[in-house]
């Protein structure tokens, strides 16, 4: 096989490789392998990795007649011409493969070329899919895999709130499956932003910072790294509480010692094993060839860039399928023209046998699938320590695993020994300075309920801590005009603080940007008062007792019992006498209950007294003895009541409730316009509060005052001021004092609770010891401690409320008594009736109905209390004078009701 023609700048650039490498002189056959760089790459690497790459696939190709030359033009990749020339220019002397350039367009241009020429060509830069072109492989991961590979490391890290910051549509490509996630999972949220082009981030990364955003996802270039990180640095965003991961697969060649100390979680990924032998070797061995070239390169194996390994495995994977296809037939490069239509003959079985064979390479094992694609590599998983950046797992094809023991702690760091800022403010009985005759310093110079829990924490934990004043002496609020959060929480979001302790509520916005602990205290909104003064005894204080609902009760049951009475009177033959019962047979009956002497006797009965004629009828006693019954409970109830209303003060209050506030406007009401109590009233569509809140805003002069003033405000207004606050400040304010109390119930629900920055990992080391001081009942005896320490005591005020009037509830009872005995009356009224009717059917002989008639007649007339008696047979034969005591004119006008009655003479 004839070797190719050399040019002589072709032979003076090949000189060096040459004279290095023997087997290259010895050589018959010499296979050129061309590589384009951009004129303007500054990586010496690069260049140095193809090289050697090729020098040392020379040596080992093992092929005795064959020998391996690269070749390297620079191109001004923005120029296609130019990037054509260049080429052109190699395609002329002759080569094997072309590998690079990796700047598009020029890049794919030149796959192109290489295409039309059946010249492999070689990619070593990320590109999302193959183009159409056929002999073109590329020696990086692919996009796919690789957008696997982050989801699989982020799932594992449990990361399942995150920002994604990208630089430009690769990015978006590369992150594909990741952007996916909270699709797929809707536990998992995701919210995504473009990194801008201007290169200030910092109003990007504080926007994040704000919204809480602690886990952030960057696709950005390699020199952009430190910049972003730096920047992030700059505003409080590169401390323990943020995690970062980086997509790029370069991050072990920045310089990252800025960012070693803070403890902040950045990962990133690696392809090369850089720890590994034989990248260690190649890269010193490339050194030394330099250093005996007189030329210093800056260059180690830990900062190998991606690409500079890729270059030198390209150089392996062609050698390697050169040798195979070598060994099957001879193969030899032949200059081609750009003119004209020649292909290199072994173009399309040398690219073949490039996507068969696997290699060993600086980037791992280099192989494709049925695809031609990379799809089965391995990253190092990184993180940045103390120590450096340190791998601490590992992925592969099979997913990812954390190695080592350093996967736990670095998950949970320990609390212990750790020096925390504390962020407070100054509030009774919360946190409060210390008066002491001596000069307090540092912690020692607070005390409060907030101070013993840090101090009982700290010694639980084995933590040391600063306590710190809040500037603004607000617990936080967001302000959407500036996008910022103030106070307490503006601090740990700033990284200022590592915790928040203070009467800080817990509240859906603030656990939204950071981490709260358990609650160390229940509480809910209620209204600050004036005490209820005493009230003057009124009139008619006499039926306070009773309330309403029973003294119209008791009326009706009066005049319902005096009815019945009326009505059984009438119906039982009982009631029916001879007007003088000294004359028994006279021929008029008296029923001595007409329905005004039926009232008399129940009233008679209610007041305890009586009256002169009393019932005889089983059924009206029936009656009498129920009514009796109830009125002596009562009355019994009555009078035990009014003693007590007698003798306890009556306190009264214009309002007992925010409904009875909201009602009316002499009043005013007002709170703390910066907390978590202003928010509740703002954010409420639940009447009357957003009614209140209107009322608040709109008030002038201004009704919200801080705490104090607040508490001030209620007490010099003397009724006029009523003040919104939490009811665990209100229980201690009212121990303290007497003139002030809590009015009504809470309208909420809520606790306090610490607050860390967002992805603290303190949180459950906190939290797990505030719950057992909790069950050992120490939280509960830190309150009362506080509460009680300074307690007034207060004159009594009369008990208000322990007298208070018998309702329904209480006396229902009776009622239902009196309701039974009636009904039981009534039947056996009915029973009198009934008996009485046999006994006169049996002795008049007339029939039931007609005997019936004529009693229900006279009965249901209503008028009158006489009725005429009725002669029974026995009479009649004993002659019998009859009945005389008619009204003149009222045997006429009744004659037809009195038929069958023995009708007088009248004289
Ligand atoms: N505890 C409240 C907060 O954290 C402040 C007091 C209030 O709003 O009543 O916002």
């Amino acid at each position: 096989m004839a070797a190719p023609a050399l040019s002589p700048s072709l032979l003076l650039l090949l000189l060096p490789t040459l004279m290095l490498a023997l087997p290259v002189s010895a050589a018959k056959n010499i296979i050129t392998i061309g590589a384009l760089f951009d004129q303007h790459e500054a990586d010496p690497a690069l260049e140095m990795a193809f090289r050697y790459g090729v020098e040392q696939a020379s040596q080992t190709l093992n092929v005795p007649d064959v020998a391996l030359v690269p070749t390297v033009e620079r191109v001004q990749t923005s120029n296609g011409f130019h990037t054509s020339k260049r080429v052109c220019h190699l395609l002329k002397l002759g080569v094997g493969a072309i590998v690079g350039p990796s700047a598009e367009p020029a890049a794919s241009h030149v796959r192109s070329m290489c295409d039309t020429k059946s010249v492999p060509h070689i990619d070593t830069t990320w590109r999302y899919r193959r183009g159409s072109e056929h002999f073109s492989v590329n020696l990086y991961p692919h996009a796919a895999t690789l957008s696997k590979a982050y989801v699989d490391i982020l799932k594992t890290l449990g990361w399942t709130k995150f920002h994604v910051l990208y630089e430009d549509n690769d990015s978006l490509v590369r992150l594909q499956e990741v952007l996916q996630m909270p699709d797929n999972n809707n536990k998992i949220s995701a919210s995504v932003r473009q990194l801008p082009k201007n290169k200030d981030y910092r109003p990007l990364l504080k926007q994040v910072q704000n919204s809480g955003g602690t886990h952030i996802v960057i696709d950005c270039s390699t020199e952009n790294i430190f910049n972003v990180l730096k920047q992030a640095q700059q505003i409080g965003m590169v401390t323990r509480y943020y995690h970062y991961f980086f997509t790029n697969l370069d991050l072990h060649t920045v310089e990252l010692h800025d960012f070693q100390y803070a403890g902040t979680n950045i990962t990133g990924l690696r392809l090369i094993n850089t720890t590994d032998l034989r990248v260690v070797k190649s890269v010193e061995s490339w050194k030394e060839a330099e250093a005996a070239r007189g030329r210093h390169v800056p260059i180690t194996a830990s900062r190998l860039s991606t690409e500079a390994a890729l270059l030198y495995d390209a150089a392996l994977l062609f050698a390697k399928a050169a040798a195979d296809l070598h060994s099957s037939r001879d193969i030899s490069v032949t200059s081609l023209n750009c003119d004209l239509d020649d292909l290199w003959p072994h173009g399309e079985s040398m690219f073949n046998y490039m996507q068969l064979v696997e290699v060993e390479g600086l980037t791992g094992l280099v192989r494709f699938d049925t695809l031609g694609q990379r799809s089965s590599f391995s990253l190092d998983v990184l993180s940045v320590l103390e120590e450096g950046l340190t791998p601490f797992g590992r992925w592969g094809p099979d997913g990812f695993s954390i190695v080592g023991s350093d996967s736990r702690t670095r998950q949970t760091p320990s609390i212990r020994n750790q020096n925390l800022i504390v962020t407070t403010l100054i509030k009774e009985p919360y946190t409060m300075m210390k008066e002491s005759t001596e000069k307090l310093v540092g912690n020692d110079r607070y005390e409060g309920i907030c101070i013993d829990l840090i101090q009982e924490l700290s010694r639980m934990l084995g933590f040391n801590y600063t306590i710190v004043v809040n500037a603004d002496g607000a617990p936080g609020t967001y302000n959407e005009t500036t996008g910022r959060w103030n106070g307490m929480i503006g601090e740990l979001l700033d990284g200022k603080a590592d915790l928040a302790i203070a009467d800080l509520t817990i509240t859906s916005d603030r656990e939204a940007v950071v981490d709260f602990t358990m609650q160390f205290m229940n509480l809910g909104i209620s209204i600050l008062y004036r005490k209820p003064t005493k009230q003057p005894p009124s009139l008619f204080s006499f039926l306070s007792p009773l309330s309403l609902r029973v003294w119209v009760y008791m009326a009706a049951a009066t005049m319902g019992v005096s009815l019945l009475m009326f009505v059984l009177a009438r119906f039982t033959p009982y009631e029916w006498e001879p007007p003088h019962p000294c004359a028994p047979d006279q021929d008029q009956l008296e029923n001595q209950f007409n329905f005004l002497n039926c009232i008399w006797f129940c009233i008679g009965s209610l007041m305890q007294q009586g009256c002169d004629f009393l019932p005889k009828a089983v059924s009206t006693r029936m009656v009498a003895g129920m009514w009796w019954f109830f009125t002596l409970i009562m009355i019994s109830s009555y009078t035990a009541n009014l003693a007590a209303f007698l003798t306890v003060e009556r306190m009264s209050s214009p309002i007992e409730s925010a409904e009875d506030l909201a009602a009316q406007t002499d009043i005013k009401y007002g709170t703390y316009a910066d907390g978590s109590t202003a928010t509740f009233f703002r954010t409420s569509k639940i009447w009357p509060y957003n009614k209140m809140w209107q009322v608040m805003k709109n008030a002038n002069p201004s009704v919200f005052f801080d705490t104090k003033a607040g508490i001030k405000k209620v007490e010099d207004d003397e009724g006029k001021y009523a003040y919104f606050m939490e009811s665990s400040s209100i229980e201690y304010v009212v121990e303290q004092m007497c003139e002030l109390s809590q009015v009504g119930d809470l309208l909420d629900n809520k606790g306090y609770g610490i607050a860390l920055p967002p992805g603290s990992p303190w949180i459950n080391q906190l939290n797990q010891q505030m719950l057992r001081m909790q069950e050992e009942g120490k939280l509960a005896a830190l309150k009362r401690m506080w509460w009680e320490r300074d307690r007034k005591v207060c004159e009594e005020d009369g008990g208000g409320s322990i007298a208070s009037e018998l309702d329904l509830e209480n006396v229902g009872g009776v009622f239902v008594c009196l309701m039974g005995g009636m009904v039981v009356a009534t039947l056996i009224a009915i029973v009198e009736f009934v008996f009485h009717l046999r006994a006169q059917t049996a002795d008049n002989n007339t029939s039931v109905l007609s005997e019936m008639g004529r009693e229900l007649h006279v009965i249901l007339r209503c008028r009158g209390s006489t009725k005429p008696a009725r002669i029974t047979a026995d009479r009649r034969s004993s002659g019998g004078s009859g009945l005389v005591a008619f009204p003149s004119g009222a045997a006429e006008k009744h004659a037809p009701a009195f038929a069958g009655y023995d009708t007088p003479a009248v004289s």
